[in-house]
């Protein structure tokens, strides 16, 4: 299966969202006031060219992020802590016809998230299905996901996604998963943390797996830290993720892919297998 990154534009964001410090509240406000921005990040899409059709994850940003009053201008998180380049060019339905690939002729499109970095490039696929989990579609809602950040105003008319509800069959150390091809190759499991909604895709290609992250860590060296993001709402469910994460990444030949890490693409194209320790892997699985 070919598998290709598409980067819609940078970001950069605050060292302490990247790295989170501090606990709870806490930490999400030392986000807010920090004064180091980090370098501009890659917003990663992804392609899969899977033999039941073209599955893209994610789907970057718009280039109508970088036009003044895009963002809401009351947010403090808009106001202080992003900064966005994105030319129109450099979004995902003129990089897919680039590939050779119709956004019509996509078959699915699942997002990790609905952060406005990840949900952009919607408008590229009225006539496509597009996979979102229930719970973060219950949280973009209402007044509460405008507070959260969420930029429900800048969906497409059209956006009727199908909401997927996780079902108790467990994936490895995750406790749920919904399969999403007919060969059970590529399946979601639920990631939440970054996002109380938050879900990843793993794919299965032979031997080898690899695991489309979304914002689940800011980079692959953050994780195997550890370390919780500076925006996440609780620390409880995003350290749980990140040990559901290693223990899988332990325990399978895998090659870990976060939305916003430089070096993703490096380790897509040279299949680079993340090694996790073994102490990440509880006893009763080596047994
Ligand atoms: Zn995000």
């Amino acid at each position: 299966m070919r598998i290709h990154a598409i980067q819609t534009g940078t970001v950069a964001i605050k060292e302490r969202q990247r790295r989170g410090v501090g606990h709870g509240l806490r930490r999400r406000l030392n986000t807010l006031v920090d004064k180091v921005w980090t370098e501009p990040l890659p917003i990663y899409a992804w392609v899969i060219e899977h033999p039941e059709g073209i599955i893209v994850v994610d789907t970057g940003e718009t280039a109508r992020a970088t036009e003044p009053g895009y963002f809401p201008w009351w947010h403090p998180y808009y106001r202080l802590n992003v900064r966005t380049w994105v030319r129109p060019e450099e979004e995902v339905g003129p990089q897919l016809q680039a590939l050779g690939i119709k956004p019509a002729d996509v078959r699915w499109v699942v997002l990790t998230h609905l952060h406005t970095d990840h949900a952009g490039g919607l408008q590229h696929f009225p006539k496509v299905e597009i996979v979102v989990s229930l719970t973060e579609y219950q949280q973009a809602s209402g007044l509460g996901g405008r507070i959260n950040g969420y930029l429900r105003n800048r969906w497409p008319e059209w956006f009727d996604p199908h909401l997927i509800d996780f079902a108790p069959q467990p994936f490895g150390p995750f406790p749920s998963s919904y399969t999403l091809t007919q060969a059970g190759d590529v399946v979601l499991v639920p990631t939440m943390g970054h996002t109380a909604g938050h879900l990843s895709v793993i794919v299965q290609d032979g031997n080898m797996n690899i695991f489309l992250a979304g914002d689940t860590s800011y980079t692959q060296q953050l994780l195997l830290e550890g370390i919780v993001d500076g925006v996440s709402e609780s620390d409880e469910a995003a350290k749980q993720t990140i040990g559901r994460i290693q223990t899988y990444l332990a325990t399978v030949p895998a090659i870990y892919l976060p939305s916003h890490d430089p070096e993703s693409v490096v380790r897509l194209e040279n299949r680079s297998v993340v090694s996790v320790a073994s102490d990440k892997i509880p006893m009763t699985q080596i047994q």
